[in-house]
């Protein structure tokens, strides 16, 4: 707004201007009167110039005449011819005056040349007159000059004044354009400082950590680029560390994610404190930091930083009254001994990490390429699983659960089978573990409820009380999601949760109780039925089996394998039972191989039996057509 009304007012100006400048009198006599005014000064000093000499020349002769001098007569000769001489130069172009004034010139000097030292009286009078005579027209010439001259000096005043005011408005033209250009800079100056500190806010954005104020992912993987650049080009070698706070989900879940900021940000504070001025830190996201160890450093001097940063976490971070215990899994690698382009130097450094993480947290790992290869291979297991489940390449077998007092089918339990391209049939065991620790868990547990959700529904038209029981994974129940994820499913499937049972491992349970006890004990309080699997391999205690939200506990193959006649060992089989019993959870036995196992096991009051003495795990069909025989269950005679 305010540029364009400046750009119109000096728009207006300048075409002021012009217009002033067209409107001066610039007649083509005014410019010739003012040239000839100058002409006309110098007209008036050759017209004195002629009088002197001329009188000069005079009375040159008159001394010749008098001392009878004849040098003399030639310098009165000399000057009349220099008198001559100006009237004929460009400035006295006076045509009329040069002309009465030149023959008269000659005249004298025709007479001074003829008579010479020998003239008359009346000559010289003759002469004397003719003299004044010019001196005469000089004079009046020489004044006419000075009226004219007075005229265009005036004029010349006039148009001098006029051209002045023309250039003060110039002046003040340029001033105020000056004026506005130098306020269209100023503001443009401002806008782009305004600009560029917006530039270097985005930059910050775009580079920086909103949270902690340190490089974010982008920018310090920007940074690692750069430092492998300038090794590879020094032939030098540096370390990178990828750090990981230990348990910080635990926080975050448990106090909030405020308290999780404050504790991330204070944990950043205390990392950089013992770092080198050079050494770059920046966040990968989440609790995960990667430090690049800029320039050249001796593995004492690293083990040094990395037990620093160990160090500083040991005092508790205080919140609000409160102390967080936090510490932190390091993982390093280095460059180029260990890798020489970027994403693999950060791969093993994370690699490393999680060692340090699966050897009990709180402690660093240098990277090491055995374990790459180990980790290389069940990356690949993982891709291969996930197409498995694509492809259909998974089924489910059941085995069956045994009344132990009727011998009648209670229920089955779904256990996975991959039918591999490649390798046949292959047991959990080859592969359960990368599902477990992998990101398709919920994926595949999800896939495993279904289909034996789809399965029961089936069977229970043949056996209505027939239950039926899958495995579930305690990485799948930690997820954020589980509890709305398996509601929604269980209604989507409309699974009847009298007779659909989860079984988790204990030691599993055990390993995760605090993340999974209150999840667990919602879906109990709605119905839903919880096994506690392997049981006796978990180590938990009697208090807390009495608070678990469980209905059976399934005693463990390793345990039951103690039931041999001679073996003391088979009264703790009698001591988990008792206190089952005692705390009113039913008891289910597995791995049940053979019929003392089984006679003994009947006689502690063990509710059920799962075992090879009575069948293996069936495919679908063969299972099918078991619950469609008569009952009861017979042990089979071969066993593997
Ligand atoms: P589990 O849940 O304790 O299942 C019992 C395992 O013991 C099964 O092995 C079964 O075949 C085996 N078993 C049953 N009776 C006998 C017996 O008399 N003798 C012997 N030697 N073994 C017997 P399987 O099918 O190889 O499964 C192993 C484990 O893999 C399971 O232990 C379970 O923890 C896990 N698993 C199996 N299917 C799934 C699944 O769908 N999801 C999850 N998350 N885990 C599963
Ligand atoms: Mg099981
Ligand atoms: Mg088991």
């Amino acid at each position: 707004m305010k540029k364009s009304f400046i750009f119109i007012v000096s728009l207006l100006l300048f075409v002021a201007t012009l217009f002033y400048i067209f409107s001066i009198d610039k007649s083509p006599e005014q410019v010739g009167r003012t040239d000839k005014m100058l002409l006309e000064t110098n007209k008036v000093r050759f017209l004195f110039k002629v009088e002197v000499l001329l009188q000069k020349g005079f009375l040159s002769y008159l001394f010749a005449l008098q001392k009878n001098d004849e040098t003399m007569l030639y310098d009165a000769l000399d000057y009349l011819e220099a008198a001559r001489g100006f009237l004929s130069t460009e400035y006295m172009n006076y045509d009329r005056l040069s002309r009465t004034i030149d023959p008269m010139i000659v005249e004298m000097v025709d007479t001074i040349e003829t008579r010479g030292l020998a003239i008359g009286q009346e000559e010289l009078l003759e002469l004397f007159h003719v003299l004044n005579r010019i001196i005469k027209q000089c004079s009046i010439a020489e004044k006419n000059v000075w009226i004219e001259f007075q005229q265009d000096l005036v004029a010349f005043q006039a148009t001098q004044a006029r051209i002045s005011n023309i250039y003060k408005l110039f002046a003040f033209v340029f001033a105020v354009l000056l004026v506005a250009a130098l306020w269209l800079y100023l503001r443009q100056k401002n806008l782009t400082n305004l600009l560029h500190a917006k530039e270097k806010d985005l930059e910050k954005i775009a580079f920086f950590d909103t949270l902690t104020q340190i490089p974010n992912r982008t920018y310090i993987e920007k940074l690692l680029q750069r430092a492998i650049q300038i090794a590879r080009r020094e032939k030098g070698s540096f370390y990178i560390a990828i750090i990981d706070l230990d348990d910080f989900k635990k926080i975050n879940d448990t106090y909030g994610h405020n308290t999780g900021d404050r504790v991330l940000v204070e944990s950043i504070r205390r990392i950089e404190s013992v770092l080198r001025p050079d050494d770059t830190i920046g966040r990968l996201g989440g609790d995960e930091f990667l430090i690049i160890f800029n320039g050249t450093l001796e593995p004492y001097d690293l083990k040094s930083i990395l037990d620093r940063i160990e160090k500083v976490f040991e005092k508790p971070i205080h919140i609000d009254d409160i102390e967080y215990y936090s510490t932190v899994s390091i993982g390093i690698s280095n460059f180029p001994h260990d890798a020489e382009d970027f994403s693999t130097l950060i791969k093993y450094a994370d690699i490393a990490m999680y060692q340090a993480k699966s050897n009990g947290k709180n402690q660093y790992h240098l990277f090491d390429a055995e374990l790459s290869a180990w980790l290389e291979e069940e990356y690949r297991l993982e891709t291969e699983i996930r197409t498995a489940i694509a492809n259909g390449e998974f089924r489910l077998f059941y085995q069956p659960k045994i009344d132990t007092e009727s011998g009648k089918i209670i229920g089955c339990e779904a256990l996975v089978r991959w039918m591999h391209p490649k390798k046949g049939l292959l047991s959990p065991a080859d592969f359960i573990h990368v599902i477990e620790q992998g990101f398709m868990v919920r994926e595949f547990g999800e896939w495993v409820i279904s289909e034996a959700a789809r399965q029961h529904a089936l069977w229970r038209a043949i056996d209505p009380d027939l239950s039926m029981a899958v495995n579930l994974s305690v990485r799948h129940i930690v997820s954020h999601t589980f509890y709305d994820d398996m509601r929604q499913l269980v209604e989507r499937l409309d699974i009847d949760l009298k007779h659909f049972i989860f079984e988790i491992t204990e030691y599993e349970l055990m390993s995760y109780k605090n993340r999974t006890i209150d999840t667990l004990r919602r879906l109990a309080d709605e119905g839903w039925k919880f096994h506690l699997d392997d049981f006796g391999t978990g180590y938990s205690s009697i208090t807390y089996l009495e608070n678990l939200p469980i209905q059976a506990v399934k005693i463990d193959k390793s345990f039951v394998d103690k039931i041999m006649p001679e073996n003391r060992e088979k009264l703790l089989v009698d001591a988990i039972v008792d206190l089952a019993h005692a705390l009113d959870i039913t008891t289910i036995a597995e791995g049940v191989e053979n019929e003392y196992q089984f006679r003994y096991l009947e006689k502690l009051g063990c509710k059920a039996i799962q075992g090879y003495y009575f069948s293996r795990p069936l495919e679908p069909e063969a299972f099918e057509k078991l619950i469609e025989e008569s009952q009861p269950l017979h042990p089979i005679t071969s066993m593997p």
